[in-house]
């Protein structure tokens, strides 16, 4: 150390403890990077690296960015997921003794950005802390710096089921302690889903005993502390906006594990993840931010409990019906700006002088919001009523003190109102009494002189000043005016009255600044004192926005209100897949009905591949988180009981990347649903032992099938292609066979996509495999050999033998790979199956790039 300067002594001595982060060191006007952070810093950000001399015999590697700009570099490093500590001179270069001291005054991380700019609107921006416990349990508190949210969740997991329970709650960042930050950093840092901190402090900080008094449990107590220390200690600032940390006990929400949130596509689809294509894209109508994450919020996490559904369906009946009133909340909410994100600005003092306009312009919404609502005369809407405070008081407080044209910079001015302040209001005269002085002075100056083009002027170094072109000096009163700047043509002056006008213009625009500045400050800090009032006026908006939402997609997509079924039954008719149906046309969508009931509480499924089997099982599933979210349901009618969890294993969610071979994915998927299901479950396995052999394969299903049959008796629908489980409904009382319809016409595969009663007679795989196009001599074959195998009444082994023999034969060769040139009579049989290729496409899995190779394919086909 003591071959370095004091300055960079002092710089290495704060990096010692910011060593995951980069130091963003101020210097004057710029914030200097030293050593590895230059070098790295230098290279991601694309900035001139250089060095300098700090007392060693080598030259310190150093980069640095001018202290106006670096927001910019700052949120382009977070955006990464890297952490900025920024640290300021904390005196008065000129009073230092010494090296100015420097302090570390915030860390800016992934997950606790504040800027509007790194944080999406529609999305939360979550920060997740654990809590490990002896036996494998642990907490988890995730919370929201932009919105003050937290919630509290304990459970049991190995170390990959706590990873995937971050991941699950999308956090930005997760705030361990350091010998588990050690431990795992590595593999959070390939997983580059989140970033990785440590923080060993658990005590609950002062302040906080109020957030987690109500928690019952020691590692939740753990969990939170070290979560609050970590925001206390990078922020190092007020965070009167966090809220207490909520814990939904397990019997008020649906279960739903991370497989079948992924299955089901609720908020982003598995294969672009984005939103398009998802049930959130298909629902979300809300007008406002707030609105657009409670929405999300909601759907990950569907209700269990009747009355909370009914209140939300009740509710949404209610604007559905009324639809004035919905539509005039709606236009009222369109003018609400993200008040969540607001006051908790307010609360961070971060707000600026636009945010705190757009709180007002949002309040002075709410009565009209308010007068509608009253209207719709339901629990739901009195409650939310009950919860909407206008805070006319506050609305009006801002309307006398912010200006309209209220600036985004503090130092921009022009923030107050007139009339707020005697003072300032006095200087703002002083300043524009002697502007206007002044700018009568030039005609004064011109009659007394009889200088016509004399002028008066400004310039930032010699203030205000009289200007006479060189011509006419001979006028200038020398008496009265005193030189001030030569040009080349043109002499400068001021007058004794001139200075002292400048003198007192210059004085009330510093102290107005000065005023300004210090009202403001005065202004944020009372807006303070209403933050947890802003924070339920802004949760209950939201509320309202994701309601109205239901009822204006209900009304667009014919949606009807649910019954909720005391006894357990499930009876919907002419019900629909929500997301295909409004992606294809909707005079295409087959519906279907679907009735399970205690007697009947299995069906299984069978019919064709591409036939609608897993769409038919989707279907359900979705209708019941839309019904357990509050939402109507996409059928003609609907009653279906509350389910206190759902389990899916559909469709291709194979975890490749992982490491995990399909069938595997498949085995674990349906192992955590026969371990945690109950007989208010529902269960949906789509083609469960297609992973394995046929006889494996087969074996599984029908075990599982007997085992959810006669131990769990959830509601389950299974669909297979193994048309020999179905004989298992003449032993398993409460199995019902069903199966998705098709017919050959014309020697073409044509699928009805109807559910009907009974079993599939025929697989109509190898017609399948005539749609995608397989080779001609192939599928001939294909077709032979079933013959064999049906008609002969063969084992299968035995058919390959003979099979295997024959095609010694030379002439009975076939080829995969025959001439492409066709005879003529096969032009017809071409464009069929072109057609088929394009009938066949399934268009909701397909991004845009495979649409455009398949286009390319097709093309080439038809050509
Ligand atoms: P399976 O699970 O039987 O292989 P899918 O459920 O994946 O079949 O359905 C295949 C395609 O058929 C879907 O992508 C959809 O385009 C279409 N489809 C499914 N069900 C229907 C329906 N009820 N009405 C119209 N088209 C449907």
């Amino acid at each position: 150390m003591s071959q370095y300067t004091p300055m960079i002594q002092q710089y290495l001595s704060v990096k010692a403890n910011h060593q995951d982060a980069f130091l963003f060191f101020r210097l004057g006007d710029f914030y200097e990077m030293f050593f590895d952070d230059a070098l790295n810093a230098s290279r991601i950000l694309e900035i001139t690296l250089t060095s300098r001399d700090g007392g060693s015999s080598d030259r310190i590697p150093m980069c640095g960015v001018p202290y106006h700009s670096a927001p910019g570099y700052i949120k382009r490093l977070v955006a990464d997921g890297y952490k900025v500590a920024i640290c300021e001179q904390v005196e008065d270069p000129r009073q230092a003794k010494g090296v100015v001291r420097r302090e570390v005054v915030q860390i800016i991380t992934p997950g606790t950005v504040m800027d509007d700019q790194l944080l999406s609107d529609r999305d939360n921006n979550y920060i997740g802390s654990l809590a490990l416990g002896e036996k494998g349990e642990y907490a988890l508190v995730i919370a929201d710096l932009s919105t003050g949210e937290a919630k509290g969740y304990l459970r049991k997991a190995e170390k990959s089921g706590i990873l995937a329970d971050f991941s699950r709650h999308r956090v930005k960042e997760a705030v361990l302690d350091s010998s588990t930050y050690s431990e795992w950093k590595d593999s959070i840092h390939n997983s580059q889903e989140f970033t990785a901190s440590s923080e060993d402090r658990d005590e609950i900080p002062d302040g906080f005993s109020g957030h987690v008094s109500h928690l019952n449990h020691h590692l939740l107590h753990k969990a939170a502390g070290r979560l609050f220390q970590y925001l206390k200690h990078t922020q190092k600032r007020s965070l009167g906006h966090m809220r207490p940390v909520i814990v939904q006990s397990d019997d008020v929400l649906m279960k739903l594990d991370a497989f079948s949130k992924r299955n089901l596509e609720l908020v982003e689809t598995n294969r672009t993840k984005g939103k398009k294509g998802s049930l959130l894209w298909l629902l979300d109508k809300t007008m406002t931010s707030m609105g657009a994450r409670k929405l999300k919020q909601w759907l990950e996490e569907p209700l269990f409990i009747r009355s909370l559904v009914k209140q939300r369906l009740d509710t949404v009946e209610a604007l559905y019906s009324k639809f004035f009133e919905r539509e005039e909340i709606r236009q009222q909410l369109k003018n609400v700006y993200d008040m969540e994100r607001l006051a908790a600005k307010v609360a961070f003092g971060n707000a600026s002088p636009r945010d705190l306009l757009q709180l007002k312009l949002s309040l002075q919404n709410v009565p009209a919001i308010k007068a509608q609502l009253s209207q719709l005369d339901c629990a739901g809407s009195e409650e939310l009523l009950m919860k909407m405070d206008e805070h006319t008081e506050l609305a009006d407080y801002l309307e006398r003190a912010v200006h309209e044209n209220a600036p985004l910079l503090l130092k921009e001015g022009n923030i107050i109102k007139e009339g707020f302040s005697a003072e300032l209001d006095e200087y703002r005269d002083a300043s524009v009494n002697g502007k206007a002085w002044i700018a009568s002075l030039e005609q004064k100056e011109r009659e007394a002189t009889g200088i016509r083009s004399l002028k008066i002027g400004y310039n930032k170094i010699f203030g205000y000043f009289i200007e006479v072109t060189r011509s006419n000096l001979g006028g200038v009163p020398s008496e009265r005016y005193e030189r001030k700047q030569t040009l080349s043509n043109a002499e400068r002056f001021v007058t004794p009255e001139l200075k002292e006008k400048e003198r007192l213009i210059l004085e009330a625009e510093e102290k107005m600044a000065g005023l300004e500045h210090a009202l403001f400050l005065e202004i944020r800090s009372h807006v303070k004192n209403y933050v947890p009032g802003l924070q339920q006026l802004a949760g209950s908006l939201a509320e309202l926005d994701v309601l109205q939402s239901f009822a204006s997609v209900s009304e667009e997509r014919r949606f009807v209100k649910p019954v909720i079924s005391e006894s357990g039954q499930v009876r919907i008719q002419g019900g629909r897949h929500p997301v295909v149906e409004k992606v294809m046309d909707a005079q295409e969508y087959v519906a279907n009905d679907i009735t399970l009931d205690n007697n009947h509480s299995m069906l299984l499924i069978t019919g064709p591949n591409m036939a609608g089997k897993s769409t038919y099982m989707r279907q359900l599933a979705l209708t019941a988180i839309m019904m357990q979210v509050g939402c109507f349901v996409p059928a003609d009618s609907a009653e279906l009981p509350l389910f206190d969890q759902i389990f899916t294993r559909i469709g291709a969610a194979d975890d490749l990347v992982g490491g995990q071979s399909t069938f595997m994915v498949e085995m674990l998927e349906t192992n955590y649903a026969i371990r945690n299901a109950t007989a208010d479950s529902l269960i949906l396995l789509d083609e469960i032992g297609r992973g394995t052999s046929t006889y494996d394969g087969m074996a599984l299903a029908h075990s599982i099938i007997e085992h959810i049959h006669d131990h769990i008796g959830a509601k389950t629908l299974f669909s297979t292609h193994y048309h020999e489980l179905t004989i298992l409904s003449e032993t398993l009382p409460s199995l019902k066979n069903v199966h998705v319809s098709a017919v050959e016409e014309d020697g073409r595969l044509v699928f009805l996509h109807k559910i009907v009663d009974g079993h599939a007679d025929q697989s109509f795989g190898i017609q399948v495999a005539e749609l995608a196009d397989l080779p001609a001599p192939l599928i001939k074959r294909a077709k032979h050999i079933l013959g064999d195998l049906e008609k002969n009444g063969k084992e299968p082994v035995q058919v390959i033998k003979e099979t295997a023999a024959a095609l010694e034969q030379p002439e009975s060769q076939l080829s995969l790979f025959e001439s492409p040139v066709q005879p003529a009579g096969k032009t017809a049989k071409k464009s069929d199956s072109i057609i088929a290729m394009i009938t066949s496409l399934n268009l909701l899995e397909m991004t845009p790039l495979d649409a455009m190779n398949k286009l390319y394919e097709l093309q080439k086909k038809a050509r």
